[in-house]
């Protein structure tokens, strides 16, 4: 089975339940940030631009689980900035843990080896290492010269205690995709459990040099397609569609509510115009119409997981042949 069984049975037991309650606007994964610092000066990375005046704040671990419990998402991914470098990361890995969510742990590997140290593999803890290409390239967009060699390192130690791991690898103008094929089926050979894959977009904070056009990402994604037969790529399929050009998705950017030093970031994981005290004032005083493709301008290019995914999700009950396409994409 692609994701594993207990993230499966939730997150249906979760849908079903909003479904049937009628709930028309609910998440399903808490981006939390609790900190923007980081070790690490990527190329591509909107994060510590666009918050670069308070990159060194944190949220307190009160703040932290405050949101946990404020927002029904079944799934937690905590990220930043680098999460290894929050004070309380040992507390926040616990909170969730003990509400019996699940975590999506995301890290740039640098500090990995060290937290195994303290960290124990959990059923519902899954690490999430960034890698954006096998040596060079990696180490390039990553702007240090021995982030690939740490990465790997981190990981085969995570492997060999017991963790499950996925990568995270962000497709931009210039990634040779061949290249990409060599670096998952390397990773596949040290036993990482699965890829995220997904296009580069152009925040507002970073420009847009690096970044692909729609046009682009079409191209590049029937490659992307053809990769997922032979390697355990976890977007899915309808997504994958969406990205090739076969299928149309409307935004849905309240599916993965981002929560940060500044409060709740509104509208989405990428652009803000604003930043709310609370989850509840998130969902019911943002404008949700204003935004999407065709709405605002900022959104004409996108077509990240984190508005398109949960989409998915939406469109799922409304044709057999899609929700087979996904039954039978889990269980391979
Ligand atoms: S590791 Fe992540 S948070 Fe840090 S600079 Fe790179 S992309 Fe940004
Ligand atoms: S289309 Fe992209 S940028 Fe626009 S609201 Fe959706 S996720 Fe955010």
């Amino acid at each position: 089975m692609r994701f594993p069984l207990k993230l499966n049975l939730d997150l249906t037991h979760y849908i079903v339940r909003n479904a049937f309650r009628g709930v028309e606007k609910f998440p399903l994964v808490l981006m939390l940030e609790p900190t923007h610092l980081c070790n690490l000066s990527c190329s591509g990375c909107g994060r510590i631009r666009e918050y670069a005046a308070t990159l060194a704040e944190e949220m307190s671990l009160e703040e932290c689980l405050r949101s946990v419990d404020e927002c029904p998402a079944p799934v937690v991914t905590i990220t930043g900035g680098e999460p290894l470098l929050y004070t309380h990361v040992h507390g926040l890995i616990d909170g969730v843990l003990a509400r019996k969510k699940h975590i999506y742990f995301c890290t740039n590997g640098i500090l990995l080896k060290d937290a195994l140290e303290w960290m124990r593999p959990h059923p519902n803890f899954t690490l999430n290492v960034h890698m954006d290409g096998m040596e060079t390239t990696h180490n390039r967009i990553l702007e240090h010269p021995n982030a690939f060699a740490i990465a790997i390192e981190g990981i085969r130690a995570a492997k060999r205690a017991g963790f499950r791991i996925w990568t995270n690898t962000t497709i931009f103008k210039e990634t040779d995709l061949k290249e990409i094929d060599e670096l998952f089926t390397l990773l596949s050979g040290m036993g990482v459990d699965g890829f995220l894959v997904a296009p580069g977009f152009g925040y507002e904070a970073v420009g847009e040099k690096l970044f692909l056009e729609r046009r682009e990402i079409e191209r590049k994604f029937r490659e992307v397609f053809e990769m997922s037969k032979r390697h355990r790529i976890l977007s899915t399929p309808m997504y994958l569609r969406f990205l090739m050009g076969e299928k149309k998705l409307e935004c849905t950017p309240w599916g993965n509510p981002t929560r940060n030093t500044q409060g709740w970031k509104a509208p989405c994981y990428l652009i803000t115009d604003t930043h709310y005290p609370s989850y509840r004032d998130m969902m019911e005083k943002t404008d949700w119409d204003r935004y999407g493709v065709g709405k605002d301008e900022r959104c004409a290019q996108c077509m990240m997981h984190c508005g398109f995914e949960p989409s998915v999700v939406r469109e799922l009950g409304k044709n057999w042949r899609d929700m087979w396409e996904m039954i039978v994409w889990n269980l391979k």
